[in-house]
């Protein structure tokens, strides 16, 4: 095969891999981008280059025959689930033995499906999960310049009040003032002026359309249109989609060697490409660097990769719920899909959570007060090589779901106990699932910053082998990870590009 080769490669197109895209072209180093799903800018048949959460098509999941909604079912009703045919769709849910992560695929990663809440951890609990990072630095420097590129807005108070889009928000915050908690405006990478317009009538609708998890039609600025953009806008920078990488190795003199199997719309493989570069950055996320890794270490290809590679993984305690309000306490019919506030109770040091209110936008009244909750749960699992599939393993069981189910069912417990309110049993399948513990948006970890990696991301063990993603992250960061994802890829790039890459 002929070898196609670069400076530097960047392995994915999330957070992780944008960043590094961006600062490699800015530095003037010729940069090949892999990614393995597709780009999204052509439109489809309906004109619209996604499609939405209340009629989704082939676009919706990746490679299924029946989309895989976080939310099973409604009033015992298996009507939120859709057959679908086939096709390298924009949201993923990968199913491990005990915990399945939701991922988006395509130009742009996690950026493309995810609810765009742009928080920044408390400083203390990110000094506590990243005790070797100087947090003045971080607070001063990296999440400032993380959220400037992001295009980090928040509502308009104003408007908040007074929006039929966000009465789902203020009725889940009254629930929590009675209870004595506080509540949190919560920014987002939304444009908020262009939400403003569609609730006016005057711009199409997209977070008022029930556009999220299989993408946003407009309004977002996800990374497609922030660091990608102004990557490629660099001249230095390529795309390759549709290509997953498969194997990474270390060629005799040093530069790295990886193949890649490039497939089409069908799945099929058509071809297996190989390439070499002297930089190498994975920015495929917690899953996929997670994986290449493992395999890169089991099978031989780096057997020097340190032992905790794989280790450290959490799904930042997630747990979804909901509860049933009374009948005149009405959440709307109208629900924008972007979250703007949360329910901070991480003060509480016997059981901290954080809990975003989540928006359930059907067009119809329905009662439901829905929560994603963050929990500190402690609880960590490691990948592990499985050489009957050549892929990878999760150890993560069901009784450390237990331990984030507690955490948030005590404060929601007390949420219930003052509006003598009760839980919704009808939304995850079965009436004796009132808590989704089983699912995550936010996998994080597996090749953690200072274990994995020295404090830089440098993967320990080579030289020129960078991680710039989620898996940095030791398995919980107490909010919703990407803007300390982006701000931690930030800082290694500032420092890779000053000391390691220098003629
Ligand atoms: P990713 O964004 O996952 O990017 C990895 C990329 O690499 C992907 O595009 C993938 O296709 C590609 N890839 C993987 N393996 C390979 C391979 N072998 N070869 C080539 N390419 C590969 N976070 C927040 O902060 N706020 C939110 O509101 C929020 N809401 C969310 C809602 C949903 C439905 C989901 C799924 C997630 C949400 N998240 C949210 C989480 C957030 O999106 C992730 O934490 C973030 O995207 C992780 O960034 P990353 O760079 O680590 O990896």
């Amino acid at each position: 095969d002929a070898v196609d080769s670069a400076p530097a490669i960047v392995v994915g197109s999330g957070y992780g891999g944008a960043v590094a895209a961006l600062r490699l072209g800015q530095a003037g180093i010729r940069t090949l981008v892999l990614e393995m799903g597709r780009l999204w800018n052509t439109p489809g048949a309906d004109g619209k280059v996604f499609c939405s959460t209340a009629n989704p098509d082939r676009r919706s999941m990746w490679f299924r025959t029946r989309t895989e909604a976080p939310l099973a079912t409604f009033l015992w009703l298996d009507v939120v689930n859709k057959d679908i045919s086939p096709y390298p769709g924009v949201l993923d849910r990968v199913r491990f033995a005990d915990m399945s992560v939701f991922l988006g695929r395509g130009v742009g990663g996690g950026s493309l499906v995810n609810g765009g809440m742009a928080v920044t951890p408390l400083q203390s609990y990110f000094a506590e999960q990243f005790p070797a990072v100087d947090v003045t630095e971080m607070y001063s420097t990296y999440f400032p310049r993380a959220r400037a590129m992001l295009g980090v807005n928040s509502i308009d108070p104003a408007w908040f009040e007074s929006t039929e889009w966000y009465r789902f928000s203020r009725v889940s915050r009254k629930h929590a003032a009675n209870t004595g908690l506080k509540t949190t405006f919560v920014p987002n990478v939304y444009d908020f002026g262009h939400m403003q317009r569609e609730a006016a009538g005057t711009a199409t609708r997209s977070a008022l359309g029930q556009e999220v998890i299989y993408g946003n039609n407009h309004g977002k600025r996800s990374l497609d249109k922030t660091y990608l953009a102004s990557a490629l806008g660099t001249g230095n920078v390529t795309l390759h989609t549709m290509e997953k990488v498969k194997s990474v190795s270390r060629a005799g003199d040093g530069t790295w060697v990886l193949t890649a199997d490039r497939f089409d719309d069908t799945g099929a493989v058509v071809e297996t490409k190989q390439y070499g570069c002297t930089y190498l950055f994975l920015g495929a996320g917690s899953l996929g660097t997670s994986e290449l890794l493992v395999r890169a270490r089991e099978t031989g290809t780096l057997p020097a990769l340190d032992a905790s590679v794989g280790a450290g993984w959490g799904p930042n305690g997630n747990v979804m719920l909901g509860r049933a309000n009374h009948l005149w306490d009405t959440v709307g019919a109208n629900q924008s899909t972007m979250p703007v506030m949360g329910i901070d109770d991480w003060a509480n040091t016997a059981n901290p959570v954080f809990a975003e209110i989540a928006p359930l936008p059907t067009g119809l009244e329905h009662w439901v007060s829905l929560y994603l909750a963050i929990t500190k749960n402690p609880q960590r699992a490691s990948f592990t090589y499985d050489s009957a599939t050549g892929g990878v393993k999760l150890g993560w069981t069901a009784a450390q779901s237990a331990v984030s189910m507690r955490m948030a069912k005590k404060l929601f417990d007390r949420i219930n106990s003052a509006n003598s309110t009760i839980y919704r049993y009808d939304l995850f399948g079965s009436a004796d699932k009132v808590f989704a513990d089983d699912f995550t948006y936010h996998p994080l970890g597996g090749c953690v910053l200072g274990k994995a990696t020295d404090n830089y991301g440098r993967v320990k063990g080579y030289s020129k082998l960078y991680v710039t993603d989620g898996s940095l992250v030791p398995g919980n960061i107490g909010v919703n990870p990407f803007v300390t994802i982006t701000a931690l890829a930030e800082r290694t790039m500032a420092r890779v590009l000053a000391e390691d890459t220098a003629p």
